[in-house]
C-alpha cells in the first residue's frame, strides 16, 4: 500500500502491525537502486513489516539546482521494491512536501557532539540539520523498532545513531554494507548522469580506496593521503573534493594513528559535475 498522507499512514499502521511485531524502516529519496533494495532486504529479514519511505528532502539540500534535478520515479520505485518485498509485509510512504512540513519547509536545529562540523557537514551547510528533521518526523509518524542506513553515507550513519541516542528514542539503528557496481563503483542515482567513459573513470574512487587501505597498514596518515591525491591528479577529469582519514567514532581528521583505534577514509570527488562519495574502513 502507498500512502502520501501521514495521517491515513497512521491509521493504516495501527490496524496492519500486531502488537506481537515488529516494524523495519528504511529512508529514501527515491530513484531506487539495489543499494537501497539491499537495505529493505535487510530490514524485513530482521522485521515482520517494512516501511520505505520515498521523499526528496529539501531542506537537506544546500543547493537549489541539486534539488531540482534530483530525480523522482516514484512509480518505477514501487515496482522495483514489489520484486524483491512481498506485498503483505509492506507499506510505502511518499508524500508531497506539504504533507512533511505544512506551510513552512524549514529545518529544525540539531547538534551531534560536533559529528556535523566535519566532511558533508561542513561542505554542505544546514545538510544535517535537514536530515533530523525529516528523521524526526518519520520516526514519530512511523514508530519503528529498526531503523536500516547504508555505510555508504558513514557520517550520515554515525549522525543518525547520536540523534536516536540524545533524544532516547527506541529505535535500533543498523548500517548496512555499501553496494556495489561489478568494477566498484558505489550504486548511487548519481551514476545514471554519467558518460559510459566517466562511469568507467568513476572506477578510480573505489580503486583509490583499496589501495589507500593496504598502503596505511605500513604507512603514514599524511602519506597514504598524498598517495590518494596524486592518484587523482594523475587524472585531469576528476576534482577531488577531499579525501580524509578520520577516526570512526569522531569522524574528526587525524594526524596520528594510535593502536586499537578505528579509521576511515572518506572520500568525495567530481566527474562530469557528479559528486560521487564514498568511504571505506582502514587498518593500521
Ligand atoms: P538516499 O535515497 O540516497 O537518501 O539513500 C537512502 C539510503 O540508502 C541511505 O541510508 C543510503 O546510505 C543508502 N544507500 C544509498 N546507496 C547505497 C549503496 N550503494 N549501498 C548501500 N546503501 C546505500
Amino acid at each position: 500500500m502507498i500512502f502520501k498522507s501521514h495521517k491515513l499512514l497512521v491509521e493504516h499502521l495501527k490496524k496492519k502491525v500486531k502488537s506481537s511485531e515488529t516494524i523495519g524502516f528504511v529512508p529514501t529519496m527515491g530513484a531506487l537502486h539495489n543499494g537501497h533494495i539491499s537495505l529493505m532486504k535487510e530490514a524485513i529479514s530482521q522485521c515482520d513489516q517494512l516501511v520505505v519511505s520515498i521523499f526528496v528532502n529539501p531542506t537537506q539540500f544546500d543547493n537549489k539546482k541539486d534539488l531540482e534535478k534530483y530525480p523522482r520515479t516514484v512509480n518505477n520505485d514501487v515496482a522495483l521494491i514489489k520484486k524483491y518485498i512481498n506485498a503483505d509485509n509492506l507499506t510505502v510512504y511518499a508524500p508531497g512536501v506539504e504533507d512533511v512540513y505544512g506551510k513552512k519547509t524549514v529545518a529544525k536545529t540539531y547538534r551531534y557532539d560536533g559529528l556535523e562540523n566535519v566532511m558533508e557537514g561542513a561542505n554542505r551547510p544546514g545538510h544535517f540539520d535537514g536530515v533530523g528533521t525529516i528523521l524526526e518526523f518519520l520516526f514519530k509518524v512511523i514508530n519503528p523498532d529498526q531503523a536500516f542506513f547504508g555505510e555508504k553515507d558513514f557520517q550520515q550513519l554515525q549522525i543518525v545513531k547520536k540523534l536516536v541516542e540524545k533524544q532516547k528514542w527506541n529505535i535500533k539503528i543498523r548500517g548496512c554494507p555499501v553496494e556495489r557496481e561489478p568494477h566498484g563503483l558505489a550504486m548511487s542515482s548519481r551514476n545514471e548522469r554519467l558518460s559510459p567513459e566517466a562511469r568507467e573513470k568513476a572506477q578510480l574512487i573505489y580503486a583509490s580506496l583499496q589501495l589507500a587501505k593496504k598502503y596505511f597498514r605500513q604507512h603514514s596518515i599524511k602519506n597514504t593521503q598524498k598517495l590518494v591525491e596524486q592518484l587523482f591528479e594523475k587524472e585531469p577529469d576528476f576534482e577531488l573534493e577531499y579525501f580524509t582519514i578520520a577516526s570512526e567514532e569522531t569522524l574528526k581528521p587525524v594526524t596520528r594513528k594510535y593502536k586499537n583505534h578505528h579509521y576511515r577514509g572518506f572520500i568525495v570527488a567530481h566527474i562530469e559535475g557528479v559528486r560521487l562519495i564514498d568511504n571505506t574502513a582502514l587498518y593500521s
